[in-house]
């Protein structure tokens, strides 16, 4: 019998309650699609690597390329306590055997395009969530996708494609 392929997934669409401010963004109509297909793991960066929930909300800022995650009122750099989480997580993502992601779009952990911002109210261009950036630069090539791109039974139908066979 072939081994169902897994694949990670934000907690929130997953239907978790691990947003800044306690909900969840939960997808149930993506889940029963993708539950046909895939065993899915539900991970939360920002609740997993310690900053709680409810939290302050956050978003990136400084230099697109290399942006900081940053509490948007109080202002602490939470970049090297996401980043340091990040390193462990990754480091099960093999043994796991994770086939692929699909990650909150718009977040500035798992969202795939981000706005940065400057540190008043500009914005300097757009990166990749900070989780998503250390994964892309650990696991080039693993697939990814949003929420949004998977609404559309298309590129659903490709995302679904591009994952290995087991
Ligand atoms: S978008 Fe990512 S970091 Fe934010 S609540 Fe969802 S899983 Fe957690």
């Amino acid at each position: 019998m072939d081994t169902p392929i897994t694949i990670g997934i934000s907690a929130c669409l997953f239907g978790k309650n691990t947003r800044y401010d306690g909900g969840s963004r939960h997808e149930p109509l993506l889940m029963e699609a993708l539950g046909q297909f895939v065993n899915l793991v539900p991970l939360c960066p920002e609740a997993e690597c310690g900053l709680g929930i409810p939290r302050e909300p956050m978003r990136l800022e400084g230099n697109p390329e290399n942006p900081r995650l940053m509490t948007i009122t109080t202002r602490s750099d939470l970049t090297g306590q996401l980043r340091s989480w990040s390193a462990q997580r990754l480091d099960t993502f093999r043994d796991e055997a994770l086939a692929g992601l699909i990650l909150k779009s718009r977040s500035p952990s798992c969202g795939k395009q981000v706005v940065v911002h400057g540190k008043g109210n500009g914005e300097t261009g757009y990166s990749p969530g900070l989780f998503v950036r250390l994964i892309q630069k650990r696991f080039p090539g693993l697939p990814i996708a949003d929420e949004e791109e998977l609404r559309d039974p298309a590129r659903l139908a490709d995302f679904l494609a591009r994952l290995p066979s087991r």
